[in-house]
């Protein structure tokens, strides 16, 4: 089976795991450290949190935010459910604004509109989770002006997007946003097989995360409540979680950083040739605008005929690739339609959801893979 996406392990990512195992530190060593500074630098942000999942990640950035129940968070309804959780694990209400069709990505102007509509009714979001899909960046200055403008709190989910720039800013340099949040699940483009880092330019929000990752503990006097008792005293001074990432994850994440620009390029390159081959086939391909530099984590098509959705994975995956879909529309989620979104209409999302295929993108696709999968699809499409 061709998989739609997978990790590149070198000599190099198996020598680093196995130093680590073989060092005094498994955990709480100074690999992790070396990891936050490395992604910090690559992503031109002054501060990195590493722990142990994106998901984590996007939690820990809601609690630093101060996302309480009945608070209300607004995401994307194409994502992970991650994205969504995150603000239901902090007791938020969650909702949703339509993709725009072309970019697949939250729409600013959807945005607007339903800002203005909250305004009117005296409740706006606290925090907007803008989600980078398949690693193109959202409109980010057109959302940054719009969060300024009502006082609302921005993370970027970037689990798809390290590698990435916007506007020649690279994603996670937080200039239009609060914190954003990246993710090293083996199936993304940098892994340290489970793993999440949040990166923000604000002192007091990387504390409040650190605090957030590991049980609300603390060692420093200066944060204490009163004196500390001696050289061995800690203080829980919020309700953290253990949320850590390992020297083992972290290590691998190092030794994967340093082939970042390589993946990128390779998942470039696959995508161009994709582009070449698909032109002439009933599709439509996300548009990527000269102000983007995805970062590639998906290459999705969207069939012209919704109606032959279903037959075209079938026979795909019947000829061993391994295609996929991001992703089910998150407000129709049976937990989700639960909670208030029975009667959500995103009509952009849905009928988005209804045309589309993930199609095989990691850097060690052949291109005579490549040129197997846009066979079998080109006949799918035409049976
Ligand atoms: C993968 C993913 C997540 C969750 O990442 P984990 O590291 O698996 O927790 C969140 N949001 C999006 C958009 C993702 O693709």
């Amino acid at each position: 089976m061709i998989p739609y996406g997978r990790q590149n392990i070198s000599t190099a990512d198996v020598d680093a795991v196995v130093d680590v195992l073989r060092s005094d530190f498994l955990t709480q060593g100074p690999m992790v450290p070396r990891f936050e500074t490395c992604v910090a630098d690559r992503v031109g942000a002054a501060h990195a949190v590493a722990v142990n999942s994106a998901t984590s990640a996007l939690h820990i950035a809601c609690l630093a935010l101060g996302v309480k129940p009945g608070d209300l968070l607004w995401t994307s309804p194409i994502t992970f459910v991650a994205s969504a959780n995150a603000g239901a694990y902090c007791g938020a209400d969650i909702d949703f604004v339509d993709i725009d069709p072309t970019t697949l990505n939250l729409c600013p102007l959807a945005l607007e509109r339903k800002l203005v509509q909250a305004k009117a009714a005296g409740r706006l979001p606290k925090v907007i989770i803008p989600v980078h899909m398949g690693g193109l960046s959202c409109e980010m200055d057109v959302i940054a002006g719009l969060a300024r403008t009502h006082g609302i709190r921005v993370i970027e989910d970037a689990s798809h997007a390290i590698g990435g720039s916007f506007r020649d800013t690279p994603i996670g340099s937080c200039q239009y946003s609060d914190v954003t949040v990246f993710s090293f699940h083996p199936v993304k483009i940098v892994t340290t097989a489970e793993g999440g880092l949040a990166t923000t330019n604000d002192r007091a929000l990387a504390r409040a995360m650190e605090l957030f990752r590991s049980h609300g503990v603390t060692r420093e006097p200066a944060e204490m409540e009163g004196l500390s008792d001696g050289p061995w005293y800690y203080q829980q001074i919020a309700l953290g979680y253990n949320y850590r990432m390992t020297e083992v994850q972290a290590a691998l994440g190092i030794s994967q950083m340093a082939r970042l620009e390589p993946f990128i390029a390779r998942r470039h390159a696959l995508a161009k040739r994709y582009d070449a081959l698909l032109a002439s086939l009933p599709v439509r391909l996300q548009t990527q605008a000269t102000h983007h530099y995805s970062g590639l984590h998906l290459y999705i098509v969207q069939l012209d005929d919704a109606s032959r959705r279903s037959a075209v994975f079938a026979a795909l995956r019947a000829a061993g690739i391994g295609v996929n879909v991001h992703y089910i529309p998150v407000h129709t989620q049976p937990w989700y339609r639960a909670h208030g979104h029975a009667d959500s209409v995103f009509a952009n999302a849905e009928d988005y959801y209804a045309r589309a295929i993930s199609l095989p993108m990691y850097p060690d696709l052949t291109e005579e893979e490549q040129d197997y999968v846009v066979a079998q699809l080109a006949e799918a499409l035409a049976a």
